[in-house]
């Protein structure tokens, strides 16, 4: 007996080590085939990371989450009906599962089958009354059941959960344009645009509801604003002439420009002495974004201490201009022909001219602003400047204008259009140092627009300068604090990129193509350290841009909640009509995200048309192919809403962040020191690893003691 049970006993114990090392066996193979899924989905292959994903579901029966996963890369596909499959067995798992019941009521939504739609959304928020893509899901549902006060109800519960969200906000609208309710839609749209104004997909069908109730003011002043974001949206180009004829208002009182009537009420700036004779820099004024000059056929300028006209080359004195006088330079057979207010003619350039204000410490030039200007950085406001403007002629387009300038002054005019001046100081010190940086490197290397006479354009392309009219006390303190400080790397300048909002993750540069592999742009979660968990799954990274995470960036007291996230539903016929004037694709039959970084930001974008398939891999291009004005990042998941003939009507778009997502997020610096009270040394570090802090040493050439 004893012998028997002793031999059980050990036959027992070998069955325990055979199950345990069968077991460490399987979940190391299932990880093996987890991490090769998650890299398949990454790196473009989609279908295979399908498979592989479902092949794990086979070693893992019990184990839900590569079920997920293989659904959400279905679905990322645009297969639906392999999708819902695959969600249907993970629900036999877990029947009563909010989130999985939810995903399959979108996919249900998505395919026209709106009762089986509705009665999954209504189970999942029966287990989870906050469940808010399911309460999302269930208004748009009803909305399509024609239930019209259900569908409001449930969006409005949604709306309070996520009230600083303009995406709801243009969603219950949607729905009350398609009850033909445009008042109700109206306010909607104003608050949805309240939030977000370069919203433009909002500002659209607001504009069109005013012009449809006859309101033609208030119809042309919100497409003269769509054209603000995208200078040549068909639709707003159009209906601005049509409505022209029908205002009862001259243009100017609808939208009153923006008029500089004296100077600037700023704190003076004791160290301003100190600022100058740093180094030059040469700065591109009112260029596109692209950062090419404008065409600028006429510009009209003034001094409130008068100024002077100096030939560049030849030294030479042409003009003299008495304060206030304005003074006008057209462009003409390749010239710039200047004349003074009585309209004598002062000269006829070929080459550069200098307008040098007389009080060059505190002095500026002002460009009034030219009603019919082909270039609308000067078509509705002023534009006032320190420093020297030269202006030259650019062959078969117009007047190049330069604003030469020493830097540290050029950034008092960067700071403040980069950032909110009322931010938390830290973070203004913060931009300074970063924006001082990207002045060296530009200079440095030559930059982008060497052949274009101009170290850094004034536009978003290079960093954002609005000139003296956007000088506060608070910014102008902080880039007098930093002063020469910058950030290095091995001696050098450092890379320091910089973008809105991150959408909650840092993106590697050497993730995005041709960016180029630099140590300390590296990938993480924009959140305090401790908090930063690894996302590395495709149902992960759905939830998570679906939903309202924590981040360093989700800040609504310093920056919009509608830069972290945003939504846009585009029309079928509008994204083909986009892509076609670019890519000749012919129809649009599919669009899908390629491949991915691991921040989750699309890096290649398919699409197939009927003529042409085309994949997309640049960051600006991905961005600019998917809504006019473009969409504000490349950190989105897209799904495609049919009819019930399976004919596509519209696809939706949700999305996290604005910008590249390389480098420093400027709302998670604003978090950063807003919420943990961290100081610009911290952030620096926190976005630039590996980074120093130094200081220039500017040369004084004619110092006295
Ligand atoms: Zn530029
Ligand atoms: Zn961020």
């Amino acid at each position: 007996m004893l012998s028997y049970k002793k031999r059980f006993l050990n036959q027992e114990r070998w069955r325990g080590f055979f199950i345990v090392g069968a077991l460490i066996f399987a979940i190391s193979q299932s990880q093996a085939s987890t991490n090769k899924a998650y890299e398949f989905y990454l790196s473009g292959d989609i279908t295979k990371s399908a498979d592989e994903y479902l092949f794990n579901a086979r070693l893992n029966p019990q184990n839900i989450m590569p079920l997920l996963n293989a659904g959400i890369v279905y679905k990322q596909l645009g297969k639906y009906e392999n999708s819902i499959k695959i969600f249907r067995q993970a629900l036999d798992i877990n029947p009563d599962d909010s989130d999985i019941l939810c995903e399959l009521g979108w996919l249900k939504f998505h395919l026209a089958e709106y009762q089986d739609a509705a009665e999954l959304f209504e189970k999942a928020i029966k287990n989870r009354p906050n469940h808010t893509r399911s309460l999302l899901g269930l208004g748009s549902v009803y909305s399509h059941l024609n239930r019209k006060v259900d569908a409001i109800n449930y969006l409005k519960k949604y709306k309070k959960l996520r009230p600083d969200f303009s995406g709801i906000d243009y969603i219950i609208a949607w729905d009350y344009v398609n009850f033909k309710m445009y008042e109700e839609a109206e306010q909607y749209l104003i608050e949805a645009l309240r939030k977000d104004p370069s919203f433009i997909e909002a500002r659209l069908p607001l504009a069109g509801i005013y012009a449809r109730g006859h309101k033609f003011n208030e119809a042309w002043n919100q497409y003269y604003r769509v054209l603000d974001y995208a200078p040549k949206h068909p639709v707003a180009s159009k209906m601005i002439k049509v409505l022209e004829g029908k205002l009862t208002k001259q243009p100017e009182e609808i939208r009153p420009p923006f008029k500089i009537k004296g100077p600037p009420k700023l704190a003076p700036i004791d160290a301003l002495k100190e600022l100058d004779e740093s180094t030059k820099v040469r700065v591109g004024i009112g260029t596109n974004n692209t950062g090419a000059q404008g065409k600028n056929r006429i510009l009209k300028f003034k001094s409130f201490e008068g100024f002077k006209v100096i030939g560049k080359r030849s030294g030479k004195l042409y003009a003299s201009a008495k304060p206030d006088e304005i003074w006008t330079a057209i462009y003409e057979n390749n010239r710039v022909v200047l004349k003074n207010p009585e309209n004598k003619i002062y000269g006829k350039f070929t080459g550069p001219i200098l307008v040098e204000p007389y009080n060059p410490k505190n002095g500026y030039i002002i460009f009034e602003r030219i009603k019919n200007s082909d270039n609308t950085w000067f078509r509705n406001s002023d534009r006032a400047y320190r420093g020297i403007m030269e202006l030259y002629p650019i062959k078969n387009r117009g007047i190049g204008i330069v604003n030469i300038i020493d830097m540290e002054i050029y950034l008092l005019g960067v700071v403040p259009s980069e950032v909110m001046s009322y931010w938390p100081y830290e973070t203004l010190k913060t931009q300074a140092i970063i924006a001082r940086t990207q002045v060296l490197i530009r200079k440095e290397r030559g930059g982008k627009h060497r052949n274009q006479g101009y170290h850094l354009c004034d536009s978003q392309h290079c960093q954002v300068y609005k000139g003296v009219t956007a000088e506060r006390n608070s910014t102008n303190n902080a880039v007098v604090d930093t002063q020469g400080q910058i950030l290095t790397y091995r001696g050098r300048p450092a890379q320091t990129f910089y973008h809105s909002n991150c959408g909650g993750h840092i993106q590697a540069s050497k993730d995005v193509p041709r960016w180029g592999h630099i140590s300390y742009l590296k990938t993480h979660q924009d959140l305090p350290k401790e908090k930063q968990k690894p996302m590395d799954s495709p149902w992960e990274f759905h939830q998570w841009i679906m939903s309202n995470p924590p981040s360093n960036c989700n800040f609504p007291p310093a920056t919009s909640s509608s830069h972290f996230r945003w939504i846009r539903i585009i029309k079928h016929k509008d994204l083909s009509y986009r892509i076609n004037l670019k890519y000749k694709i012919g129809k649009l039959k599919e669009i899908f995200p390629l491949k991915r970084s691991s921040s989750g930001n699309v890096n290649a974008l398919r699409i197939v048309g009927s003529k042409k398939t085309v994949t997309i891999d640049r960051e600006h291009l991905i961005r600019n192919v998917l809504g006019f004005g473009s969409v504000k990042s490349t950190l989105f998941f897209m799904e495609t809403n049919r009819f019930k003939d399976g004919k596509i009507r519209n696809y939706w778009i949700y999305g996290g962040g604005w910008g590249h997502g390389i480098g420093l997020c400027q709302s998670g610096a604003a978090g950063m020191a807003g919420k943990y009270g961290k100081t610009s040394g911290e952030i620096l570090q926190f976005y630039f690893p590996g980074t120093k802090l130094s200081k220039i040493k500017y040369i004084r050439k004619n110092k006295k003691k």
